[in-house]
C-alpha cells in the first residue's frame, strides 16, 4: 500500500500531524517508537487545558483523538532508513524489519539530550532538576535552586531564573563559564558562582538536597537547571539531504517543508529551540497542512 503520507515519530508534532491528516481524509501511517525527550517527567506543563498532566497521559489522549479517523493507522516502530523510491515516493525500513511506501514524510523525532557529565546527574533530571523554566520554573519558584552549566549559557539561565527566584548558584562544573562582566553582574545579584568540579549531587528519591564540589565545599538546595546539549533523536533528515540550521534543527519554511521535495520537518527536531509542547503540536499542525496543500495541488 502506499500511503498518503508517513509520519515519524509520534511526540505532540507527530501526533498533531496525524489528527489533522486524519481530518483531511488522508492515509496516513505513523510510525512512532515511544521513546519521548520528556519520558523522565512526572507533570507538563503550559499546554492549555492539560496543565500539569503526566507526558503519557497526553499521549493516551491524543491516541484516543486519532483513532476516531480511520485513515490513520499507528505502528509502534523504529524507522531506521527512509529512502527515495522516484520522485513522489519514500520507502520507510523499520527496525522490525517491516517496510512501508509513502509519498510524503513527516519527521518529528524530536531531539536527544546529552547532559553534562555530573555523576548521578539523571536521579535528579525530570524530578528536581529540569532544562526549561517556562516548563518548571514556576513549581520551583522561591526556592534555593543550582544552576549546572559548563558553557555559555551559564549565564542566560541565570538571568532568566532570577524572576523565579533569587536564591541562585551557578556552578560550572570546573570551567571557565562566565566573563569578567557576567561575574560581576551575578555578585551584584548575590547569585553565588561555584567553578569546582562536581563531585556529587545528594538528596532522596529525585529531590535534590546538596551539590558537593570538589575540595569540599557545598551548597544546600531544593532543585535546579542545566543547560544540557541537544542532538536530533534520528539522522534521518541528513540522510536525505535535509539542510540544518545552526543549532542543529532541521530547517524549514511555514508549512514545515524541507529543502527535499516529499520531506517535511516539524517539532523540536525542526526548532530545537524554544520547545515546549504546544509549540511542537503547533509545528505538527502546520505541517499537515503543508503535505495536504502539496497533495491537493499535485492531484487536483
Ligand atoms: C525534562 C524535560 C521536561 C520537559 N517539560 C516540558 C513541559 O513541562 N512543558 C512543555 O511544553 N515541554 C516540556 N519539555 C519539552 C518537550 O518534551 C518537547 O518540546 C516535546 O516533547 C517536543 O515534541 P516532539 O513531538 O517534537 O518530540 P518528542 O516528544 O520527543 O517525540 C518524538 C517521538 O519520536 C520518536 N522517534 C524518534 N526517532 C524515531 C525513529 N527513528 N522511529 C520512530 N520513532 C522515533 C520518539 O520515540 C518520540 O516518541 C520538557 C523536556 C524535557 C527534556
Amino acid at each position: 500500500m502506499l500511503f498518503e503520507c508517513a509520519i515519524v515519530g509520534g511526540g505532540p508534532a507527530g501526533l498533531s500531524a496525524a489528527l489533522v491528516l486524519g481530518r483531511a481524509r488522508r492515509n496516513v501511517v505513523l510510525l512512532d517508537d515511544n521513546n519521548p525527550r520528556n519520558a523522565v517527567t512526572r507533570e507538563s506543563h503550559g499546554f492549555i487545558t492539560r496543565d500539569g498532566i503526566a507526558p503519557g497521559e497526553l499521549r493516551r489522549i491524543a491516541h484516543e483523538d486519532i483513532s476516531k479517523y480511520g485513515s490513520v493507522q499507528v505502528r509502534r516502530a523504529s524507522v531506521n532508513a527512509v529512502r527515495r523510491v522516484s520522485h513522489s515516493s519514500f520507502q520507510l525500513a523499520t527496525q522490525q524489519g517491516e517496510l512501508y511506501m509513502a509519498r510524503k514524510i513527516i519527521l518529528a523525532t524530536g531531539l536527544k539530550e546529552i547532559l553534562p557529565p555530573v555523576s548521578g546527574l539523571r536521579d535528579f533530571y525530570g524530578k528536581s532538576i529540569f532544562n526549561c523554566p517556562y516548563c518548571d520554573g514556576w513549581e520551583l519558584k522561591d526556592k534555593p535552586l543550582v544552576i549546572i552549566s559548563e558553557g555559555p549559557n551559564a549565564f542566560h539561565m541565570a538571568k532568566t531564573l532570577y524572576n523565579w527566584s533569587v536564591r541562585l548558584a551557578v556552578c560550572t562544573n570546573g570551567h571557565r563559564a562566565l566573563t569578567a562582566q557576567q561575574h560581576e553582574a551575578l555578585g551584584r545579584r548575590n547569585i553565588k558562582v561555584y567553578e569546582h568540579r562536581i563531585v556529587r549531587l545528594i538528596g532522596e528519591n529525585g529531590a535534590l538536597q546538596k551539590v558537593m564540589f570538589e575540595g569540599g565545599g557545598e551548597y544546600v538546595c531544593e532543585g535546579g537547571f542545566v543547560t544540557p546539549q541537544t542532538a536530533l533523536s534520528s539522522s534521518i533528515g541528513q540522510s536525505l539531504g535535509c539542510r540544518t540550521n545552526a543549532l542543529g534543527g532541521i530547517i524549514t519554511d511555514d508549512f514545515g517543508r524541507t529543502n527535499v521535495a516529499g520531506v517535511y520537518a516539524a517539532g523540536d527536531t525542526a526548532a530545537v529551540a524554544p520547545s515546549q509542547l504546544i509549540i511542537a503540536a503547533g509545528a505538527g499542525s502546520r505541517a499537515a497542512i503543508g503535505v495536504n496543500s502539496d497533495l491537493t495541488n499535485e492531484d487536483f
